[in-house]
């Protein structure tokens, strides 16, 4: 049997990394967070003093990615989240990172049974064979008030206002690009946190993954 994959896709700071993370321990499965891929890219292009439009930059930083790269903390900072939301729409660059998600969809690292990625394109494009298909969301001001709190008690000095400004142009960014946009899967089960606190939010992811792992006939709505 093949392994499962779960994909766990929806816009910034919607929970699905808490929810992905959470969902992979309960499972034994193995978490990876696309986004970081897109970080770490974006990341590395600053620290370069690279123009991040400038796509065989991004190919050739994307190629040279490593384990510490996922590993540093600048990755979580607002202004990398906000250079990978300009480096995402290439192409080039989502085809030089296609390669490395569906190898560890497919043979995920330490003999796992499964492999819980999440992202924004996760169900639609990197494993659209994914047995269990999460979208979630929630209201753009429930998102900035956690992305808020996030930030604030990693010692970033900036107002909710700021915050909202920036989630509203990274939505946009994310949804309204070209390639892979940001897209609820036809089979995937729309989760909204807005009114859920973590707890009660994994709870409703668990029972849908457990129910697809079980009755694949459940992955269709
Ligand atoms: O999820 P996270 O906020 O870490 O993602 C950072 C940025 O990377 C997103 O705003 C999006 O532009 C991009 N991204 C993407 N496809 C993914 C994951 C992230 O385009 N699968």
């Amino acid at each position: 049997m093949s392994n499962i994959i779960v994909a766990v896709d929806g816009p910034v700071a919607a929970g699905k990394g808490t929810l992905g993370r959470r969902l992979a321990a309960y499972f034994d499965f193995a978490y990876l967070d696309t986004g970081g891929l897109y970080r770490a890219v974006a990341l590395r292009m600053l620290r370069a003093g690279e123009d991040l439009h400038d796509v065989a930059a991004m190919v050739a930083q994307a190629r040279a990615v490593n384990q510490a790269d996922l590993e540093d903390p600048a990755l979580r900072a607002e202004e990398t989240g906000e250079a990978a939301s300009v480096v995402a729409p290439q192409a080039e660059l989502r085809a030089a990172l296609l390669q490395y998600q569906r190898k560890f969809a497919a043979n995920p690292p330490n003999g796992a049974a499964g492999a819980v990625l999440d992202g924004r394109d996760i169900g639609t494009v990197v494993c659209p064979d994914a047995q269990a298909k999460l979208f979630v969301t929630a209201s753009a001001l429930a998102r900035a008030e956690r992305r808020h709190a996030e930030l604030v008690g990693r010692g970033e000095d900036i107002s909710l206002e700021v915050v909202q400004a920036d989630l509203a142009k990274r939505d946009a960014r994310d949804s309204e690009r070209a390639a892979s946009p940001l897209t609820a899967a036809d089979d995937a089960h729309l989760l909204d946190t807005t009114k859920m606190d973590i707890e009660a939010a994994f709870e409703a992811a668990r029972e849908i993954v457990a129910a697809c792992m079980n009755d694949p006939q459940v992955r269709h709505r």
